[in-house]
């Protein structure tokens, strides 16, 4: 019998996962030279799916001129709170705007159509609701152990890494 990864793949396919993993590794060299929450290193990049061009870059940050999380700015830095806790109120409360939504906010959204966002960390619900809400197609990320939302709409595609 053959096995699954022995079956030669189509050459299409090959580039995009080739493209995938080349836009992955640059969200994960990126996250901790950018990321300035001290708690998760994070890096999104949104890109164009015809012409391979970045439209939309984020990291995990707190806005601009607010003390970094890292810089003892938010609770959440200086607390053990177990990760995926709220980040919303309490001990685990974080100030930094999440990588996707940076991202998005960044990004130019007359191409989001026909675009990917990628990043090195699996989207929390609400960077999920906020993706949802663009017209981005697809989303190339690790494995989502929380609730995913993608699930329940046939207009995204979502490709697990890792
Ligand atoms: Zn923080
Ligand atoms: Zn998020």
């Amino acid at each position: 019998m053959r096995r699954l990864e022995d079956r030669p793949l189509p050459s299409e396919l090959m580039t995009i996962i080739r493209k995938d993993q080349q836009w992955l590794d640059l969200c994960s060299a990126a996250a901790p030279i950018f990321s300035t929450c001290s708690k998760a290193e994070v890096y999104s990049v949104i890109v164009n799916n015809k012409t391979q061009r970045i439209i939309g870059t984020g990291f995990n940050g707190v806005p601009s001129g607010w003390q970094h999380c890292r810089d003892g700015g938010c609770p959440r830095g200086t607390s053990d709170v177990p990760s995926g806790s709220t980040y919303d109120s309490g001990p685990g409360l974080c100030f930094a705007a999440h990588a996707e939504v940076n991202a998005l906010t960044h990004g130019d959204p007359t191409q989001f159509h026909e675009s990917t966002l990628y990043v090195n960390k699996a989207p929390c619900v609400g960077c999920q609701r906020a993706i949802l809400g663009t017209a981005i197609t697809r989303v190339v990320c690790p494995r989502i152990p929380w609730m995913n939302l993608f699930d329940s709409d046939d207009r995204i595609e979502v490709e697990f890494v890792y």
